[in-house]
């Protein structure tokens, strides 16, 4: 197991679109260990192959459930809608304000290419629209709403929206 480098907003491999996975080579299954001990250390919610350089159809995602890998994943449907802060390893130290659908069902591939579908709201939701969209070569900037802020900046948000909820 390693760490590996988590490439940046900038870095052309994350403008890319990701190829398919037919088989989980013991190549793959080291990737997947890795990202997730990636993920971990950096304490993100999830990260997709591209992010550490490898242009796969790979994401891992973390709400707090543990680890969920997902393997050549597609959204099947999606409803509502969500507005709040979003950040990425990829753009360390900035978050943005973008929706997202706050229910997704998703269909994806385990390490042992049996498939699985996954439903999930608001965080879980947020995170494999993220995610997925890594593999297509999207960043969640080109969907943020106005300009990116700092974790300082998000804390000061979310302190005034706790205020005037409070008086309401
Ligand atoms: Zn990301």
């Amino acid at each position: 197991m390693a760490l590996r480098e988590v490439r940046e907003l900038g870095d052309p491999i994350l403008s890319k679109p990701c190829r398919e996975v037919t088989e989980v080579t013991d190549r793959l299954k080291v990737l997947i260990t890795d990202m997730i001990e990636t993920m971990n250390a950096h304490e993100g919610v999830g990260l997709a192959a591209p992010q550490v350089g490898v242009l796969r159809r790979i994401v891992v995602i973390d709400v707090g459930d543990g680890p969920i890998v997902m393997i050549n994943p597609r959204i099947l449907e999606k409803s509502g809608e969500q507005t709040g802060p979003e950040g990425c390893l990829s753009v360390p130290g900035k978050y943005g304000t973008v929706t997202r659908p706050n229910y997704v069902k998703a269909s994806y591939f385990d390490e042992n290419m049996d498939e699985y579908e996954i439903e999930g709201e608001e965080l879980l939701a947020r995170a494999i629209c993220h995610e997925l969209d890594h593999l297509d070569g999207h960043m969640y900037t080109e969907l943020a709403e106005g300009p990116l802020y700092t974790p300082e900046e998000l804390q000061e948000m979310e302190e005034a929206k706790k205020d005037s909820t409070s008086e309401a």
